[in-house]
């Protein structure tokens, strides 16, 4: 890693569906955070309505996050969540990119960009997901579509901003298939994925850059993983809401 402190996150998408399970859910994740954890960096991103509920249920031992913003300040923009909003209920890290937002909601490189321009610019961090479909895959395009992402998404954030940023690459055919990609092939990505960092600013910069797998991880999969020297942390989908196979994943072993 580096000296890159791992980052284990979890995504709860459209989940849970009442505010006592969340409650619930985020409290028994928090308890898995013990003296004999890996020294690591968790963060869950919750349903708005949720981020008070668990920011009091983890007390303090990890992040919470919101799953998106508009990246608009305010204004007539009807069910938007602004930075501002977010963050006066004690957000720190915003997910940006997520390839749910780019195909369900049409959500742009542009979009995407601004939003994360936003996060930043008011003081926040991003965690912007990128990757490629399994047609992109199956034609070596993985690191064609990674690099159009990360550029296009980052443009405008200076290099000393960086500090503020991880990157999550999920492949979309891994993201709740139960396919998860190879060590290796995850790797390999995200070697290039460093590399194309290195080519936007310089080698010291990609190298402090969080860069962290997203695909059907479980507890089975995460230590080799976590093993690859590229692979910074995880963003769990599924198995974030579970607070025991979420708990393993945090305990990963290396
Ligand atoms: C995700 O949505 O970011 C994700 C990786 O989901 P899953 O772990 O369920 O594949």
């Amino acid at each position: 890693l580096y000296g890159r402190k791992p980052f284990i996150s979890g995504n709860w998408k459209l989940n849970p569906q009442t505010k006592e399970e969340a409650l619930t859910l985020a409290s028994g994740i928090a308890s898995s955070i013990n003296e004999n954890s890996p020294d690591v960096d968790v963060a869950l991103f919750v349903p708005y309505v949720f981020i008070e509920t668990a920011i009091s249920a983890v007390g303090g031992k990890l992040a919470v996050g919101a799953e998106g913003v508009c990246p608009h300040n305010s204004g007539a923009f009807t069910g938007g969540i602004s930075t501002s909003m977010v963050k006066s209920i004690g957000v720190n890290w915003v997910l940006a990119g997520h390839s749910e937002r780019r195909e369900i909601f049409g959500e742009t490189n542009d979009y995407i960009n601004a939003q994360c321009l936003k996060i930043i610019d008011d003081g926040m961090s991003v965690m912007l997901c990128i990757g490629e479909s399994l047609d992109e895959f199956e034609l070596d395009l993985a690191g064609s579509v990674c690099e159009v992402q990360l550029k296009k998404g980052l443009m405008g954030i200076r290099k000393e901003e960086l500090d503020r940023v991880a990157i999550a690459y999920e492949p979309i055919w891994a993201i709740g298939t139960g396919k998860v990609a190879t060590p290796e092939i995850a790797q390999s990505v995200h070697a290039k994925c460093r590399a194309i960092l290195a080519d936007m600013y310089d080698q010291e910069a990609a190298d402090e850059v969080r860069i962290l797998y997203g695909g059907s991880v479980t507890p089975e999969s995460v230590d080799d993983l976590m093993n690859q020297p590229d692979i910074d942390g995880a963003l769990v989908g599924g198995a974030s809401l579970d607070k025991d196979k979420f708990g393993r994943i945090i305990n990963f072993k290396t």
